[in-house]
């Protein structure tokens, strides 16, 4: 199944969402948002050659608190035996950085990584 970060307008949020329904003609997807069930939205559809050439998955990496992650970042956690995907990084004035990831089944968390800075 196909399966997007997208910005769920009932949310209000970025979640998780999964396609319901491909227009070629208006070059539009449909996605239903997992947290609400949502169908409400909708985005363009990636240009074609470029898109479907890249490789399918990022590469995954496993969480690790000295490690840095940015956002679109796919990230294995152990604990939860889930690959998430980096939606959203804070940085703390401590040096601590928060990183919001989503995983499709444990969802939502906060994992806490440290800059290196002193
Ligand atoms: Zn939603």
């Amino acid at each position: 199944m196909k399966r997007f970060l997208y910005y769920c307008p009932e949310c209000k949020k970025v979640t998780l969402m999964t396609l319901v329904k491909e227009d070629k003609d208006t070059n539009t997807v449909f996605l239903k948002c997992v947290v609400c069930s949502s169908s409400g939205a909708k985005k363009a559809a990636a240009e074609k050659s470029e898109h479907e050439e890249l490789p399918a998955k990022p590469k995954i990496r496993e969480y690790s608190p000295k490690e840095s992650y940015k956002v679109g970042d796919s990230l294995y956690h152990k604990v939860f035996k889930d690959t998430g995907e980096v939606i959203k990084i804070t940085k703390r004035f401590n040096g601590q950085i928060i990183n919001t990831v989503l995983f499709p089944t444990a969802g939502v968390k906060k994992l806490i990584t440290f800059s290196g800075d002193k």
